[in-house]
């Protein structure tokens, strides 16, 4: 079993607690099956306790309070501290998730950036001067919203804690952090890794324990002034019924379909193996994933050879080799899921073009899959239209710019794409008529540090990362002074 700090422990308090009836449950190793640690299943009482310790230090004012400079100097010590032990950090997340160890070490950087850049954003918050008619002046406060619940799911785990610790910290609320049940020890790390840099005691608890109990207990508290949520679109729907009778602030990061339109001026020596990159990157296991792939019908032979021969390619293996490209699912029962889509795209009449069954070779209790493609797809398929969230692409072929714009709309869900072309006037038409929340040009990047994240329909509420993060975390107080 793998070793951390406290893993069958909750962190409420600046203490480390037992659940309630010391209730732990097992964590699993995706790429063996093993169990590799157990963890604490907080209980609604559990969760009481976590919301009231949170309450308590913000009400302290030991974090609310302090001076923006103060709680910048404890965030990027965070982030140093997490620099310090990259290497642990990835390599359990490599294990946890099933990722591979290049991967989760750029992921941990990536963790490390985010406090960076939230303690350099914590000065930065600032009201406005508003010139109102009535004789006086007024002005805007931008306060903390309070107590704030993270809960968060597996396929990122440290990266999505960090995108909702950090800014919450920043801006000077007090959080109770839940990440996924399948993959909580980083989460924990980051809970030890905060009091060890100084954060006050009960600015930020971490639990751990099922969605349905745990993670239902907190979306529900009426002590809770606000939750952000990343994870399944049903998950968000079930989520925003527990808040709506306490009008908890709610901001929701969700499902997606990304789409990846590649028109036939498009440099096909960048495109194809970007199509190839961000479909089974995290084994497809990414709300970013590109898992439809529009081809322009002239380039679509020349186009799906390619992405069936990179695809072909890729090492599929052991997560903490450094040569491997992409690790297991997350769970058998995912596994099984994504089996089944594969099922349903032989039987919608889409051609399996590369991959389809479990890899050769791999061990019996994994959850390893090979990386799929299907093309000829129709794009009211279900393997056109629904979030397989697993190493799965479907490819459809388009005729125009029109054509396109109205194929990719066509879905519940709007979190990010990609067009590759080398007109811009034609990159500009498209990026606005696509309805998400990210889009990238001859790119497949979706998620930079300093830019807005998030989606449109389905997909979500709110914007994560960047500054734009911190209107999720921050109330606006208007204050009025008369001059008369
Ligand atoms: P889930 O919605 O199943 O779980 C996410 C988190 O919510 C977990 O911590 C889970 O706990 C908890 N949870 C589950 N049920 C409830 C409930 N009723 N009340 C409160 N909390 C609950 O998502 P997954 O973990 O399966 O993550 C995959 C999904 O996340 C995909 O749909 C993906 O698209 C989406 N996602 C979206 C992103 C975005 O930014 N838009 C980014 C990354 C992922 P437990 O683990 O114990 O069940």
């Amino acid at each position: 079993m793998v070793t951390v700090e406290s893993p069958s422990r909750l962190l409420i308090g600046g203490r480390w607690h037992s659940a309630e009836k010391d209730a732990t449950f097992d964590i699993l190793e995706p790429a063996t099956g093993e169990v590799m640690a157990r963890a604490a299943s907080a209980s609604p009482a559990d969760v009481d306790t976590a919301v009231e310790a949170a309450r308590a230090a913000y009400e302290s004012g030991s974090w609310s309070n302090m001076p923006a400079s103060g709680r910048a100097r404890v965030l990027y010590r965070i982030a140093e501290l997490i620099r310090k032990e990259v290497d642990r950090l990835a390599t359990l997340e490599a294990r946890n998730a099933g990722k591979p160890i290049r991967d989760a070490r750029d992921e941990v950087l990536g963790a490390a950036q985010c406090f960076e850049y939230y303690a350099g954003a914590a000065t930065r918050i600032f009201g406005e001067t508003i010139p109102v008619t009535s004789p006086g002046l007024d002005f805007t406060l931008r306060e903390p919203v309070g107590v704030v619940a993270l809960i968060v799911p597996w396929n990122f785990p440290l990266s999505i804690a960090s995108w909702k610790v950090a800014p919450a910290l920043a801006a000077g609320n007090t959080a109770i952090l839940k990440p996924a049940s399948y993959t909580p020890l980083t989460a924990i790390e980051l809970g030890r890794i905060a009091l060890e840099a100084g954060l006050p005691e009960g600015v930020l608890n971490v639990i751990t324990g099922p969605g349905s109990i745990t993670g239902n207990a907190l979306a529900g508290h009426p002590d809770v002034d606000k939750i952000a949520f990343t994870g399944e679109t049903l998950t968000g729907v079930s989520i925003l019924q527990q808040a709506a009778p306490n009008i908890t602030r709610v901001s929701l990061e969700l499902g997606g379909k990304s789409p990846n339109i590649i028109f036939e001026d498009a440099d096909l020596a960048k495109a194809a193996p970007a199509a190839v990159a961000s479909v089974f990157g995290n084994a497809g296991q990414d709300c970013c994933a590109r898992s439809r792939a529009f081809v322009q019908r002239s380039i679509a032979q020349e186009f799906d050879e390619r992405v069936a021969a990179g695809t072909k390619a890729l090492r599929v293996g052991d997560p903490l080799d450094e040569q491997t490209e992409m690790g297991p699912l997350i769970s058998v029962k995912q596994r099984e899921r994504v089996q089944g889509y594969i099922d349903v795209g032989n039987k919608e009449g889409a051609r399996l073009i590369a991959g389809g069954s479990t890899p050769a070779g791999r061990p019996a209790n994994g959850s390893f899959l090979e990386p799929t493609v299907f093309d000829n797809a129709d794009n009211r398929m279900r393997i056109a239209q629904e979030e397989i969230f697993g190493p799965v692409l479907t490819i459809i072929a388009f005729k125009d710019e029109e054509e396109v714009v109205r194929l990719v709309n066509a879905n519940q869900y709007g979190l990010s794409g990609s067009i590759w072309t080398r007109d811009i006037g034609r990159a500009l038409r498209v990026a606005k008529g696509v309805r998400t929340g990210v889009l990238s040009i001859n790119s497949s990047r979706s998620v930079h540090q300093e830019a807005p994240f998030g989606g449109y329909k389905r997909s979500g509420i709110g914007r994560e990362l960047g500054m734009h993060a911190l209107q999720l975390y921050t109330e606006v107080k208007n204050v009025f002074i008369s001059l008369e």
